[in-house]
């Protein structure tokens, strides 16, 4: 059962809200507002209350009070297991410190169970972006289509599904990215906690709850919800989202306790301290790693590719000077006296000479660079292509917990979110739609 049970409809004593700062109505803890997520969060009691009406949707209440954890996942993979598995990703990667293969680093490995928050919730997006032919009943629309034939228009619509227990760690000491990549666990295998059953292997205590972390969680909820949206077409054949123009609300938040097993592994190298974190379900590892040979040898051909960089630009630079370079030389051998005096009885020679000095440049300046330029672009091409790095390990997309028990709804809307209630149009006709109309009427 949630811990917090939903109290929607809560009635607001008028008394409790001054102006722009409202208290909450159940502890009387101002309230903190969240302008995106048209919410107010009470940060001592965590309830959740809608902006506008202050009617409750939600809690990020748990951890405080609530002492005991609602459920746990039992070890799968045993500390022998998981020093298995590192030891085995190490020799792989190769070329690791002497410190990664020590028997003393791999005693350290430590499992434990770790505190979680799952959080769930039910979320509304409000969508704005450009759908892509499918529909295409209005007539001012289809007499419009854009230049390079391909049919699209801005579009609205609204999306509601549910996010299931998505897992934030509330231990402060392990890095969450590191953390979040070694999900996901299989919640299936949640069994009702009873202390005597953690005897072996210790249960960590929260040091951070989730009303102090809504931020992050927020922010997780929010990628989500973009991810889920940029997959449904509200009936068009595509339809793309405009990121920043999308309003996403949540109701019935609810946070769960739980207890997860990970096997913990910290170590020092070079005054950088490393955390790795093997799923104690799964057996999947988490974590940086420092540079391996491989990367060094890459890192030196980066160097390599950069000062190539640098000496074409030199020779480039140095190709345009030498010819000019070359006629100082001559002028100095001849005296410039002489010059002068050569070309003041042969004027047609001096124009020559100067055109075919002129032309020179020009073609030099022109072509030389133009030669080395194929290799530089080359060059960059290596540079950057050896900058790529393999993507590193984030946590998991969306899909791994949308709830499947609460089926996506999804409609188009009006510009205002309101639902159509008579099919498709393209939107609020304008006066200058009605002049284009009778300017370019319909071909059929
Ligand atoms: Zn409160």
């Amino acid at each position: 059962m949630a811990i917090w049970d939903g109290t929607s409809g809560t009635a607001v004593d008028p008394e409790n809200i001054i102006s722009g700062a409202p208290k909450c109505p159940e502890c009387s803890f101002f309230l903190v507002s969240d302008q995106e997520h048209f919410s107010y969060v009470c940060r001592k009691c965590g309830a959740i209350y809608d902006r506008d009406t202050l009617i409750r949707t939600g809690s990020f209440a748990a951890g405080k009070g609530t002492e005991v954890p609602e459920s746990y996942i039992p070890f799968k993979i045993s500390r022998g297991e998981a020093i298995g598995i590192f030891t085995e990703h190490c020799r792989s990667l190769g070329g690791l410190p002497k410190i990664y293969g020590s028997a003393k680093t791999l005693s350290d490995m430590t499992g434990a169970y770790v505190p979680f928050w799952l959080v769930s919730s039910e979320v509304e997006v409000n969508a704005k972006g450009i759908g892509f032919k499918g529909k295409q009943t209005n007539t001012f629309y289809n007499s419009n289509p854009a230049e390079d034939g391909v049919v699209r228009q801005e579009a609205y619509g609204t999306a509601k599904f549910r996010l299931k227990d998505i897992p934030f760690d509330g231990e402060k000491s392990i890095p969450d990215r590191i953390m979040a990549s070694s999900e996901p666990f299989d919640l299936s295998e949640l069994k009702e906690y009873s202390p005597d059953e953690l005897k072996d292997i210790p249960a960590q205590k929260y040091d951070v709850v989730p009303v102090d972390m809504t931020d992050v969680i927020y922010r997780r909820l929010d990628k989500y919800a973009m991810q889920v949206i940029s997959k449904v077409d509200f009936g068009f054949e595509q339809f793309i989202p405009y990121q920043d123009q999308c309003l996403t609300s949540y109701r019935n938040i609810s946070v769960r306790y739980v207890l997860l097993p990970v096997w913990i592994l910290t170590l020092e190298y070079d005054g950088i301290r490393y955390t790795y974190i093997i799923n104690g379900q799964t057996g999947k590892l988490s974590g940086d790693f420092p540079e391996s040979k491989q990367e060094r040898s890459e890192q030196k051909e980066r160097r390599s590719a950069q000062n190539a960089l640098k000496r074409d630009l030199i020779i480039r630079i140095l190709m345009v000077l030498v010819p000019w370079i070359i006629i100082l030389v001559i002028i100095g051998i001849i005296g410039p006296e002489n010059i002068t005096m050569f070309f003041g009885y042969h004027p047609l020679e001096f124009i020559l000479a100067l055109v075919s000095a002129i032309l020179a440049g020009v073609l030099i300046f022109h072509f030389a660079p133009k030669l080395f330029l194929k290799k530089t672009r080359k060059d960059y091409k290596n540079y950057y292509e050896s900058m790529k790095k393999p993507v590193p390990a984030s946590e998991p997309d969306a899909g791994v917990y949308f709830d499947t028990g609460f089926p996506l709804t999804a409609y188009e809307t009006g510009s205002n979110f309101n639902a159509l209630e008579t099919g498709w149009k393209y939107r609020e006709t304008t006066l200058s739609d009605i002049i284009k109309n009778i300017e370019a009427p319909e071909e059929d």
